[in-house]
């Protein structure tokens, strides 16, 4: 049981409960820390604060340094899976057969295999998120969720969001509790790797291109990385796809050329979703089905053939995560789900939040696809039991009260590999993500999570 070092007469003291508010929504737009609609090219200026929790969570220690320090090894297996044809090939073969989206990025990267990489140098920056198990014996264990590698968000926002609760706790009178907030700056570490692949590429003209969305939900997020490259002197230009579709081009070395500029990097805030794309990116490693053929036994030593430690570390993370492909496995699969529907999430090949089946609804969804291969287009996933702690959610617009919480934690990672050779690999910040505990899935953006802190215990 971890407790809670915010004192019950805190949580309940509903004067200083109003107080408090007042502090998060004035600090988090003093910094920035905001989330709205902006659709390139229009004036919007009008802004909220992005939703946060009033007091930050506890995370023991352990559990935070374990998920630290385990990111340099998810980095190096993002990498490896991404490179490893044959293996995307196979973990991947029953869901191109049943979801379009996955096959055409799939045939996306043939397409790249066959007419040759031209590009020498790579550039990740994901997102393992995580959740505290206190399901099974007692003990509280890290389990991951998913990783992010695309568009993973709110390395921006997290790096201002200690600051709210440094303020929060002081003016609450807890100044020991304080000093539990670590520091934290993921849009630095993002940015550190975005520079230093700018400067490998080698082109003082070139820019790094940020592809957003039509409407940008999150473009403060953005805001503090691009400033820090900025701050380097490197130039950054903001287009949609449509914009790049219009105006880009590849010259002859196969060089993008956006609007007449020369483009260094791509990062991709968008173009995880089916319906970014028009005819016309990577992410196969980061699907669900990969994750879920990647706790097979033996998989994980084909990426690490000589890290059992790298190989132990990442395993530790995993918790059950099952094959729906068509045959006695999958079956196995169906009748497990249908037993207990409620120990299970269901997750499509899908980003974003909100797409995941949870109790009745596996069934149904299960049933109907009964004996057809449209089943292969899921896994089926332990549901990670965290343990809830008491807390206010603010957002925008939103009646406050007092509500039973659970936390994502998220570690930010950021690689760069030139040829075979990894120039960097570091574990970039973190973020803490909290929402009702009414709620099953949905993250941020789709209205449900808020941002948090850890508050180290
Ligand atoms: P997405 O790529 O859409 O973010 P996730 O796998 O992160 O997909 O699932 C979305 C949300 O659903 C998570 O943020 C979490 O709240 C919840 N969720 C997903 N998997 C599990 C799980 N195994 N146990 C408990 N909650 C889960
Ligand atoms: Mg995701
Ligand atoms: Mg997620």
């Amino acid at each position: 049981m971890v407790s809670n070092p915010i004192p019950e007469e805190v949580l309940m003291n509903e004067a200083l409960i109003q107080d408090l508010q007042e502090v998060v929504r004035g600090a988090a737009l003093l910094l920035s820390c905001r989330l709205d609609y902006t659709v390139l090219g229009s004036n919007a200026d009008v802004v909220s604060y992005a939703p946060f929790t009033l007091f930050p969570t506890p995370v023991p220690r352990d559990l935070f340094e374990q998920a630290l320090q385990v990111q340099t090894h998810f980095n190096l297996l993002v990498d490896r899976i991404s490179q490893d044809a044959e293996f995307l090939e196979r973990a991947l073969a029953s869901t191109i057969e049943v979801d379009d989206f996955t096959a055409r990025l799939f045939s996306i990267y043939r397409q790249v295999l066959k007419e040759g990489c031209s590009q020498s140098l790579a550039l990740g920056l994901n997102r393992s998120d995580y959740m505290l198990d206190s399901g099974k014996d007692g003990g509280t264990s890290l389990k991951q969720i998913e990783i992010n590698t695309i568009a993973a968000s709110f390395g921006g926002l997290s790096s201002r969001t200690p600051i709210v609760h440094r303020h929060v706790l002081k003016v609450a009178g807890l100044l020991d509790v304080e000093k539990k907030i670590l520091d934290n700056n993921p849009a630095a570490g993002l940015a550190k790797a975005i520079a230093k692949a700018w400067e490998l590429y080698g082109s003082e003209r070139a820019v790094v291109m940020f592809l957003v969305e039509n409407v940008q939900v999150n473009i403060y997020d953005h805001r503090y990385v691009e400033n820090e490259l900025w701050n380097r002197n490197i130039a950054v230009i903001r287009r949609r796809f449509a914009d790049v579709y219009k105006g880009g081009f590849l010259d002859q070395d196969k060089r993008l050329f956006v609007d007449g500029r020369e483009v260094a990097i791509v990062y991709f805030r968008n173009g995880y979703m089916p319906q970014n794309y028009t005819e016309q990116g990577a992410h196969l490693a980061g699907t669900k089905k990969v994750q879920q053929e990647l706790t097979r036994p033996g998989v994980l030593e084909r990426f690490f053939p000589d890290n059992p430690t790298a190989v132990a570390q990442i395993r530790a993370t995993f918790t059950g995560l099952y094959t729906l492909d068509m045959g006695e496995e999958g079956d196995r699969t169906v009748a497990m789900a249908l037993a207990n529907p409620e120990h299970f999430v269901l997750k499509p090949q899908r980003e974003g939040g909100g797409n995941n089946i949870y109790g009745g609804e596996i069934c149904q969804v299960l049933d109907k696809a009964r004996g057809s291969p449209d089943r292969t287009a899921y896994i089926l996933m332990d549901k990670v039991q965290p343990q809830a702690t008491k807390n206010y959610l603010l957002r925008s617009g939103c009646a406050v009260k007092l509500s039973s919480c659970l936390s994502e934690l998220g570690v930010f990672g950021a690689y760069i590999r030139q040829d075979k050779r990894m120039v960097l690999n570091e574990c970039a910040g973190h973020l803490l993500r909290t929402k009702s505990a009414e709620h099953s899935d949905g993250g941020v953006a789709a209205g449900v999570a808020v941002l948090d802190n850890p508050l180290i215990v």
